[in-house]
């Protein structure tokens, strides 16, 4: 019997000049932190990291490393020493496990990086509860661990409208973090160098966009699962040049593909949106899953979050402050539906995929029945799959296949 061909997502070239973008940035921590040559900020995924760089210190992100710890299955053994000191495991498992990994003295970097024994010690961390409170909580545990302050903005949530009210509130707020960060760092804020590194933010933000919209054509040249990992420039070397020359690189890759007709997943049958976090331990299985069914989960929210197009150079701390609140992850329910119905619409998705994570409810859009009104206005089928970003104690992969198989033949049939 002739074996059967299995349909596997194709690999991106570029992918090797991101690895080394990426040692390089964790080998620069690693000496910042071990020389005491710059200072180091620890930021949340979407804190005030264009202020933080202008002011010279190596920004390092603890979601970024809490995501390594999923995307190599170590945060399920570690979550329960947070859990032993009093931290849930009904929340953020980015937390539990990034400080679980502390608290066992055990990083992901030791082992792709080698002489890196551990996270660099940070001087100061700098937070943004635009995404949710766990990260405050989350660093002000680190804080009280190493002695360091912990200072940050507190953001409105829910905001269907970002009124100039609002965006006042938050541009204060980040204004009035620059002289403790100035006496940090032992330097004071250059407006110029501000604004030179807000310009590179805008400028690796709209060409991640580009790189993201290449999913618009048919067959799509890039995956989610693809995504996930390529935006690590974007997520933590933004308001660099480093970030804006490899999504040149990456861009120019992808728009080859669209010229070739290649596309991320061969024969590509079905075209999906993913709403809400991966699930990092099940990267590459999610990814084969959906490929071997020729369908291509081409766009999702969540890569798009770090596509922030109110970055201006000329009035930065409010333009920040705008972007910021701009996450969709800051939005109310009708502000959310509208973005959604978009992105249906721009990328011809055949049917949603809403993952939600038990233990991030503000990446979980199907708890306030935001699927059935979406489904309702577009025709779009969806399917909610119950699962975590990190803590594998949660996610049934027999039950996400069968009920992946069986929403594909929902679509099928639909057709
Ligand atoms: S948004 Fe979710 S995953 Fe991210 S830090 Fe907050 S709770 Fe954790």
């Amino acid at each position: 019997m002739a074996e059967e061909k299995l349909t596997m997502r194709k690999k991106i070239q570029a992918a090797d000049r991101m690895n080394r973008i990426m040692a390089d940035y964790f080998y620069g921590l690693d000496e910042a932190a071990t020389t005491g040559k710059r200072k180091v900020a620890w930021c949340t995924s979407v804190g005030p990291a264009e202020l933080l760089r202008a002011l010279g210190y190596d920004v390092y992100f603890p979601e970024n490393h809490a995501a390594m710890l999923g995307a190599t299955r170590m945060s399920t053994d570690l979550i329960p020493a947070a859990n032993a000191i009093g931290y849930s495991p009904d929340i953020c498992s980015y937390l539990t496990a990034d400080i679980g990994a502390c608290l066992k003295g055990i990083t992901p970097l030791s082992k792709a990086y080698k002489g890196i024994e551990s996270v660099p010690k940070p001087d100061v961390l700098v937070f943004n509860t635009n995404q949710c409170r766990d990260v405050q909580d989350w660093f002000a545990w680190y804080s009280r661990r190493f002695g360091v302050p912990s200072i940050g903005v507190t953001s409105p949530k829910n905001v269907n409208d970002v009124t100039e009210a609002h965006v006042d509130d938050v541009s204060r707020q980040i204004q009035a973090l620059v002289p403790t960060l100035e006496e940090i760092a032992g330097t004071k804020l250059d407006m110029d160098r501000l604004r030179e590194t807000v310009s590179l933010s805008r400028e690796c933000t709209e060409l991640w966009k580009q790189v993201l919209e290449t999913a618009t054509a048919a067959p799509s040249p890039l995956t989610f699962f693809d995504g996930t990992i390529h935006m690590g420039p974007a997520v933590v070397l933004r308001g660099t040049r480093v970030a804006i020359d490899y999504y040149k690189e990456l861009l120019a890759e992808l728009t080859q593909r669209i010229r070739d007709g290649v596309g991320a997943v061969d024969d590509e049958s079905s075209r999906l949106y993913w709403e809400g976090m991966p699930v990092w331990g099940r990267l590459r299985q999610h990814s084969e899953l959906f490929s071997h069914l020729k369908a291509s989960v081409l766009a999702s929210t969540y890569c798009s979050s770090w596509i922030f197009p109110a970055f201006d150079a000329q009035d930065p701390f409010r333009s920040m402050a705008k972007a910021y609140l701009e996450l969709f992850i800051v939005r109310a329910d009708r502000y959310k539906e509208t973005y959604l119905k978009g992105m249906l619409e721009k990328f011809r998705i055949d049917g949603i995929i809403y993952h939600d994570a038990k233990t991030c409810p503000y990446n979980s859009n199907s708890r306030y029945g935001l699927p059935q009104r979406v489904e309702a206005e577009t025709g779009i089928p969806s399917l909610v799959l119950s699962g975590d970003l990190n803590d594998l104690r949660c996610v049934s992969d027999e039950q996400t296949k069968t009920n992946v198989e069986a929403f594909l033949e929902q679509i099928a049939e639909g057709r």
